[in-house]
């Protein structure tokens, strides 16, 4: 395979020294071999070899570093790592439905594969990893196949936008529960398998409770709620298909639940005002900073959301609540929620931190993949 040689600018050198896998143009200093080159191999100025990955001639990141040092990159690699992430996944959970490559948290920057029973749903990240697609579908052995192709970053990658492959939804299965997943119409890759575990969660604090659940989608916390023994299930979501899907997905296990099409930030507003109570409020947003600079404006977002949420929270009752925006870290969440207790006037303890499930690691070279934080919360 072709390869693209990059060659580091004086005072650069140490750039890969923190083996994160993003190189950025601006480290470059000079280049040499075909534009069109899959594979890229970085060198310091003195011209010895530092990293190899996979290339990208158009993104700011013109280079993700998979190997370092003088360990060599090319088809087999990629091909070693995708089966050894598979084969990494055992985990005790009754399910068909897992990440089986969450990208850098498995040495594989630019890739994420999700499977849904016999669906694999990929997305490409890089323009390198997509000349070698067909390593990847060698390796992942899928029984179906479905690029979904509409990550931002391919736009920047200057990438195909237009999906690819098996089309048909699938029915998974969780902890004993089924949802219908349809990776064409849905978010992210169909289903949000990173809250896998904080479902299951919100299904053993549910018994008798009164649920409000906001930002459902396709109701997964409203199925595990139900399932739990819930007293009373409601969905809010502004999108209709993301609805009619929890409706489905409720009558696919025969639960009950009610369904309400609107902007959660209304819909609060509204219950607030009927002075409405419930047990359990869960609060999973989607992210409200896409970029660094948005974090701020994300930041009133999140804590007008949860200020009324801990309104809606009957004294005594638990409230769940994420942060799914990989620029705003812990910390600041935290803030957040505590100015919204503060404007809530109540007094509220956490009684656990969150975050994604074990199919989604995070590498400790590039931190910033863990995106989902979230606490469950005593509201009093
Ligand atoms: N909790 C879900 C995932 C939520 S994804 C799960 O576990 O499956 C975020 C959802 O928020 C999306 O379905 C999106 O349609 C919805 N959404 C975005 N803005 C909204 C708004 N203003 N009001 C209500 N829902 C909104």
């Amino acid at each position: 395979m072709d390869v693209k040689r990059l060659t580091l600018k004086q005072g650069k050198e140490r750039l890969a020294a923190n083996r994160h896998p993003w190189i950025f143009a601006g480290a470059i200093g000079h280049e040499s071999g075909p534009d069109d080159a899959p594979i890229a191999e970085l060198f310091d100025p003195r011209g010895t070899r530092i990293a190899s990955g996979l290339h990208s001639p158009h993104s700011q990141i013109r280079m993700r570093a998979l190997t370092f040092g003088a360990e060599e990159f090319g088809p087999d690699t990629l091909r070693t790592r995708i089966r050894a992430a598979i084969a990494r996944r055992v985990f005790p959970h009754d399910t068909n439905a897992m990440r089986l490559i969450h990208s850098e948290g498995d040495d594989l920057s630019g890739l994420v594969v999700d499977r849904y029973d016999d669906l694999y749903v990929v997305e490409i990240a890089n323009w390198g990893l997509e000349q070698m697609k067909d390593v990847v579908v060698d390796a992942l052995q899928a029984p179906r196949i479905y690029f979904k192709n509409d990550i931002p970053a391919r736009k920047l990658e200057r990438l195909p936008t237009e999906p690819a492959g098996d089309e048909a939804p699938a029915y998974i299965r969780e902890n004993g529960l089924r949802f219908l997943v349809e990776p064409v119409a849905g978010q992210k890759t169909g289903f949000f398998l990173d809250q896998r575990e904080n479902r299951q969660l919100a299904r053993t604090l549910s018994p008798g409770r009164r649920v409000l659940n906001l930002f459902s989608y396709t109701g997964g916390f409203g199925v595990y709620a139900a399932a739990g023994g819930a007293r009373e299930v409601e969905n809010v979501d502004v999108s209709e298909a993301a609805i009619a899907l929890a409706r489905t997905n409720h009558e696919l296990n025969e639960v009950a639940g009610v369904f309400t099409v609107g902007d959660a930030f209304s819909v609060v507003r509204q219950r607030a005002s009927a002075n409405e109570k419930y047990e359990l409020v869960i609060c999973d947003p989607p992210a409200f900073a896409k970029s660094r600079g948005e974090v701020e404006r994300a930041a009133r977002g999140y804590k007008d959301i949860n200020l009324y949420a801990m309104k809606l929270v009957a004294p005594g009752g638990l409230l769940i609540t994420f942060s799914c925006s990989g620029h705003m870290d812990l910390d600041l969440f935290q803030k957040v929620i505590f100015s919204a207790a503060l404007d809530a006037g109540r007094r509220a303890s956490f009684v656990r931190r969150l975050g994604a499930g074990p199919d989604h690691p995070v590498s400790l070279f590039a931190p910033e993949g863990e995106y989902l934080k979230g606490f469950l919360i005593e509201v009093r």
